[in-house]
C-alpha cells in the first residue's frame, strides 16, 4: 500500500427503503416500516443520470425482519436496483443489513462488494441497540463470517465516541483483525465518528479529534495492513484531515452530493481535497467500490464490469 496514496470512491446513495424494523437510540434515518414508501426505479434512474461521475451506487437501506412478510419485496427491489445499477454502467455496493446466506450470494452476483458495520462491542452499544435486534454483536459477526464463507468483498467499521472506552475498541478491532486472518475478505475497515443530527453541524472539539486520532492508530497497528482505514472526509474538520492521514487513513470512502446519513455535514467537493492535499504529498486518485486487491474474489463478469469502470475513472483522472 503507497503510503502516500489517499483513495476515494465517487458515488451516489440510492435508499431502497427508510423503514426500519429496528430502532436504533441514534437513528434520524429510520421511519417506521408502515410509513415507509419504496424507491421507484424512475427517481431511482434520475438520481443515477444527475451523477453521471458516479461509479458507485452505495445501495442504503432500512431493514425488514427475516420474518416478515414484506421481506421477499424488500428484497427483491435490491436486487431490481443492483440491476439497473449495472446496466448504467454503474456498481452497486448494498448495506442493508444482515441476510441470510442465500440473499447475500444472490446479491454477491451483482455487487462487487457490500457492507455492513460492526458497529462496536460493549454496554454503550448494547444500551443504544436495546430496541435493534439485528445488532447483537453475535448477528454482526456471523454477517462477516459469511460473507467470508462466500468470497464477497466487504467493508465494515465501528461508530465511535457514543460512551465506549478504549478496551472496547480494542476488542472490536481484535474481532475484526481475526476475521479478516480468517478470511481475507475485508477491504475497509471504516472509523465514524458518531455525530448528532440537526439543523446544523457540531464540528468535533479538539478532544473529540485527539481521542479519534488514538482510534485510528490502534486500528492501524491491529488491524492486518491490506486492510484500508477509511473516515467519512465531511465529519472532520477540512484543515485537520492531513493529521487524519498521517494517524492512518489512506481512504476517504464513497463521496457523494449529500451525506444522508449526516445530511448537516456538508461533503468537501474533490477539488477542494485535492487542493488541500496535494501540497501536502498526498495523491488523492478515485478507485471503484471494490479495491483492486480483492478484484480475484470477483465473478468473471462482475469483474469485467469493474475493470471497465475503473479504465473510466482512471481516463476521466487523467
Ligand atoms: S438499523 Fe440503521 S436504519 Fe435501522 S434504526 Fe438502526 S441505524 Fe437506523
Amino acid at each position: 500500500m503507497a503510503s502516500d496514496l489517499v483513495t476515494w470512491s465517487p458515488s451516489v446513495t440510492l435508499v431502497p427503503s427508510h423503514g426500519c424494523f429496528n430502532a436504533c437510540d441514534y437513528c434520524s434515518f429510520r421511519i417506521p416500516l408502515d410509513q415507509a414508501a419504496p424507491l421507484g426505479v424512475p427517481e431511482a434512474e434520475a438520481r443515477l443520470m444527475a451523477r453521471p461521475g458516479a461509479a458507485e451506487v452505495l445501495l442504503l437501506s432500512g431493514e425488514v425482519a427475516p420474518d416478515s412478510p414484506t421481506r421477499g419485496s424488500w428484497f427483491a427491489r435490491l436486487l431490481q436496483l443492483s440491476r439497473l445499477a449495472l446496466a448504467h454502467g454503474r456498481l452497486p455496493h448494498t448495506n442493508a443489513g444482515p441476510l441470510s446466506r442465500h440473499e447475500m450470494a444472490a446479491l454477491a452476483r451483482l455487487n462487487p462488494s457490500m457492507g455492513l458495520m460492526l458497529e462496536g462491542v460493549g454496554p454503550a452499544y448494547d444500551a443504544l441497540h436495546r430496541r435493534a435486534p439485528s445488532k447483537t454483536l453475535a448477528m454482526r459477526l456471523g454477517q462477516l463470517e459469511q460473507a467470508g464463507r462466500l468470497g464477497v468483498p466487504f467493508t465494515t467499521g465501528l461508530l465511535l465516541g457514543v460512551g465506549e472506552t478504549m478496551a472496547d475498541r480494542a476488542r472490536a478491532l481484535e474481532l475484526l483483525a481475526a476475521v479478516q486472518r480468517r478470511w481475507g475478505h475485508i477491504q475497509e475497515v471504516i472509523l465514524q465518528p458518531w455525530r448528532p443530527d440537526g439543523e446544523a453541524a457540531r464540528p468535533l472539539s479538539s478532544l473529540e479529534q485527539r481521542d479519534l486520532l488514538d482510534v485510528i492508530a490502534m486500528a492501524r497497528e491491529l488491524l492486518p495492513a491490506e486492510v484500508h482505514l477509511q473516515t467519512p472526509p465531511n465529519l472532520w474538520p477540512l484543515a485537520q484531515l492531513p493529521v487524519v492521514l498521517e494517524a492512518g487513513i489512506n481512504d476517504l470512502g464513497g463521496i457523494d452530493c449529500v451525506d444522508v446519513i449526516n445530511p448537516a455535514y456538508p461533503q468537501p467537493t474533490p477539488e477542494a481535497l485535492r487542493q488541500l492535499l496535494a501540497p501536502l504529498g498526498w495523491r488523492l486518485e478515485p478507485r471503484t467500490c471494490v479495491h483492486r486487491h480483492w478484484w480475484p474474489l470477483l465473478p468473471a463478469a462482475l469483474r469485467r464490469h469493474v475493470e471497465q469502470r475503473a479504465r473510466l475513472l482512471a481516463s476521466n483522472a487523467a
